[in-house]
Parts: C-alpha cells; structure tokens; sequence
C-alpha cells in the first residue's frame, strides 16, 4: 500500500468529490483516481456503497429520501473533507 503516491487521492480529497463521482458528474482522469482509491480505501468505499445503495433506494420507490439517510450521507462526506476518520481514530 503507497501512502503518498502522487496520483492517489486522498481520503479528504475522496470525501470532496466522492458524490459527483458516483453521480456521474466528474471528468474521467478524477474519476479514474477516485475508483481507485475505493478499490484500496474500505472505508471509503464502504461510504460509495451506502450512497449507491441510498439512490437505489430512491430509484425503486421514487419517494423522497428520508432525512435519516440524507444525514448520513453529508455526514460522512463531511467527515472525509474535513479529514475526520469516519470509521476509526486517527491521529
Ligand atoms: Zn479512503
């Protein structure tokens, strides 16, 4: 695992682009960095999957999302942009 390899995103710069990415809404070079740091990061990926699952959701009942998961959704995105380990501490 590379810590510091240039091209990687960072956690922090995932969280920050993490909801136009899987919204489609992202250039390719982005993209491709990004689905490969949710290939490396679990934790990362883990918050893709919840959102995927969030649309889903959305997608198959075409009723308005519920507040619940909406939050949790921003909330991990926050976390990751502000650099805050939503899963684990960190140091
Ligand atoms: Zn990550």
């Amino acid at each position: 695992m590379k810590l510091f390899d240039r091209n990687r995103l960072s956690c922090r710069q995932v969280g920050k682009v993490l909801q136009q990415f899987l919204d489609g809404e992202i250039d390719h070079v982005t993209r491709e960095r990004v689905a490969d740091h949710l290939d490396d990061c679990r934790r990362c990926g883990l918050g893709a999957d919840t959102y995927l699952q969030i649309k889903a959701a959305l997608a198959r009942s075409a009723t308005e999302p519920t507040a619940e998961a909406l939050e949790r959704l921003r909330d991990f995105g926050e976390r990751l942009a502000a650099g805050h380990d939503p899963g684990t501490a960190e140091s």
